[in-house]
């Protein structure tokens, strides 16, 4: 135990700096944002996640955001098992036909004010399985958008910089 604690002082914590919040994901969300939503959510995001015909790999890379390393609750950022108590829905995948309705309603199901982000090149346009007899398509088909983070799959510090970009776009006030 006082090894443990004794390597702990003398290395410091796993946990890795924090990335800079991203440049287009604060472009893409600028207009997005209004003051309402910043004096209700203040410096907090919890995600309701939401498979809509993922292929499994980006939600292996959002499982690491919660690890020692890229520990995303340090940020005021967490997941919700209900969308009722969400600000954010993370979508992954590209929408399947047994999923659109699904998605519709998770989203409907979600009080406002409300954020969109799209996780994954499945997410933005269908990626590999566009135009398969079961996708309907990007999420953007079926739900608004506010944020696409691109990649297959993306990394935890890509998804990371996505977020961080949001809860600064949700802080700060607009131009
Ligand atoms: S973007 Fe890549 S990793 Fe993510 S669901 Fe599509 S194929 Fe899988």
């Amino acid at each position: 135990m006082w090894r443990l604690i004794a390597k702990t002082l003398v290395k410091g914590p796993f946990t890795i700096a924090a990335p800079p919040p991203s440049g287009d994901g604060l472009a893409e969300l600028a207009s997005r944002v209004d003051s309402a939503a910043r004096a209700r959510l203040g410096r907090s995001l919890v995600i309701r996640e939401v498979d809509a015909g993922s292929c499994n790999g980006c939600e292996l890379e959002i499982h690491a955001l919660n690890n020692p390393v890229y520990d995303l609750e340090r940020f005021g950022i967490r997941f919700a098992a209900s969308p009722r108590h969400a600000d954010v829905l993370m979508v992954t995948g590209p929408v399947t036909k047994n999923m659109a309705e699904a998605l519709k309603r998770t989203y409907d199901a979600t009080p406002n004010p409300k954020w969109v982000v799209a996780i994954g090149d499945c997410a933005f346009d269908g990626g590999l399985f566009q135009g398969g007899y079961a996708v309907v398509g990007g999420v953007k088909e079926v739900v608004p958008v506010d944020l696409h983070i691109r990649g297959c799959p993306p990394t935890p510090t890509q998804m990371l910089t996505g977020l961080l970009a949001l809860l600064e776009t949700v802080e700060r006030p607009q131009p």
